[in-house]
């Protein structure tokens, strides 16, 4: 296997929980020489320094300061939450089987979480000597399961059902005699008291590589978890800029963007604004010379429903990065960013597609529209052409994985200047 598509599948394999998706790119930073900032904490960043920061556990930013005076930033934006399930407060629901209450996280497709193998991970805080701490949770094994109802019994399912979420999916865990012991096992694995959790359902399926030509890769969470695993590896390989690189992995996507950790938080323009302080840089000139990529994962042309697609903007999976329009702005591209994300792709040596909505069928949004609310850049929306979005399990093409890796290291180590009428692309 091409040892970048094995490392995205370890980064994959790692990720059972947001959590561990942000600490798994957290740790590669680190090892990487990033100092980590804490937001409570004064910055003392110094030209030639290193960055990274990592708000509530699931918004994680990096940049690297250069040499010289900036121009000004060249960002990108992608998520790592993925539609699934969270575990209630109150969690057991008893009878003649052990059940979970567990509730949408997004926008999922249902029925294809049922009769998987599934287990928990997330974040639990726990009672210390010294007051409260997060701490990282995985059950890592086979501990759930949601099952189907026969056809028997459910005899119109292939036609159309209507899944009900609480009803359809309530996981097993076991027997009317494990009642109790999930509460003790979550105390256990987390070493402590568990005074509040944040703990997610996930598919224990790992990522496989498959096809003819082992074109394809399908996992759990490729959107968006594909798209910052290739924005994170450009943003650590490129070369020098005089631009300030800017890493954004947010939280919240799927559902609106709007925590604290979400692309709708302050997180990134205080972020920015506090480099420009410590630095002395003017941040508004900073950002008239700046860029943002929004990296999100498109719908590809489906091989059984090519109908769906747009008829002149359907992009196939394997046949290059996606460019994202929208006449009303649910993407960001316009003429001049999709123009500068274009170079940076022959730069690249990599293949462009497009992507429109067609007309009659409204797609969804992404990052790009709301950070530029709070971060007001030219703003290009991007993404890995994929099938069966919002599935439990997800399927895109490893040549699209690898460009993207390779665009976004050209564009990491670019320098962009604004001209009275348009960018040089140092
Ligand atoms: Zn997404």
């Amino acid at each position: 296997m091409n040892h970048r598509i094995a490392a995205l599948c370890d980064f994959l394999n790692a990720s059972h929980s947001l959590y561990h998706a942000q600490q798994y790119l957290l740790d590669l930073l680190l090892e990487d020489g990033y100092t980590r900032l804490y937001e409570h904490e004064s910055w003392d960043l110094v030209p030639g320094g290193k960055y990274c920061l990592l708000r509530g556990g699931t918004a994680l930013i990096a940049f690297r300061i250069p040499q010289n005076l900036p121009q000004g930033f060249l960002m990108s934006a992608s998520h790592c939450d993925r539609p699934c399930f969270k575990v209630k407060e109150n969690f057991e629901l008893g009878g003649n089987y052990t059940r979970m209450a567990v509730e949408r996280y997004g926008g999922q497709l249902l029925f294809t979480w049922l009769d998987r193998p599934l287990s928990l991970a997330g974040r639990v805080t726990v009672e210390t000597e010294n007051g409260i701490e997060n701490r990282l949770l995985d059950i890592d094994r086979d501990l759930l399961l949601i099952p189907n109802v026969a056809i028997h019994m459910n005899r119109q399912v292939n036609d159309g059902y209507k899944w009900n979420p609480a009803v359809d999916t309530l996981p097993l865990i076991g027997g009317k005699e494990a009642a109790g012991k999930l509460q003790k096992l979550l105390e256990t694995e987390a070493g402590g008291r568990i005074l509040g959790h944040d703990l997610y359902l996930y598919v224990r399926q790992k990522a496989s590589i498959w096809g003819m030509e082992e074109e394809y890769i399908s996992s759990p969470a490729l959107d968006d978890l594909e798209c910052a695993w290739g924005c994170t590896q450009g943003f650590l390989n490129a070369g020098d800029s005089d631009s300030v690189p800017v890493l954004c992995v947010f939280d919240s996507e799927e559902v609106g963007s709007g925590s604290v950790q979400g692309a709708g938080s302050m997180l990134l323009p205080d972020t920015l604004r506090r480099i420009c302080v410590s630095m002395d840089w003017d941040l508004d000139r900073m950002l008239a010379q700046s860029f943002m990529i929004s990296a999100d994962n498109a719908h590809a042309v489906h091989p059984n429903h090519p109908e769906l697609a747009d008829a002149t903007n359907a992009p196939v999976m394997g046949e290059g990065i996606v460019l994202k329009h929208n006449a009303n702005l649910s993407y960001c591209t316009d003429g001049v960013s999709g123009a500068i994300f274009r170079k940076v792709c022959e730069k690249a040596g990599v293949k462009v597609q497009t992507y429109y909505n067609r007309a009659d069928i409204p797609g969804g949004s992404t990052l790009g529209r709301i950070s530029l609310g709070k971060v007001s850049v030219l703003t290009a929306d991007i993404g890995l052409a994929q099938l069966a979005m919002h599935s439990c399990y997800e399927t895109a093409a490893c040549a699209d994985a690898i460009a993207l890796e390779e665009a976004m290291s050209v564009y990491y180590g670019l320098t962009l200047k604004a001209t009275e009428n348009g960018f040089i692309l140092g």
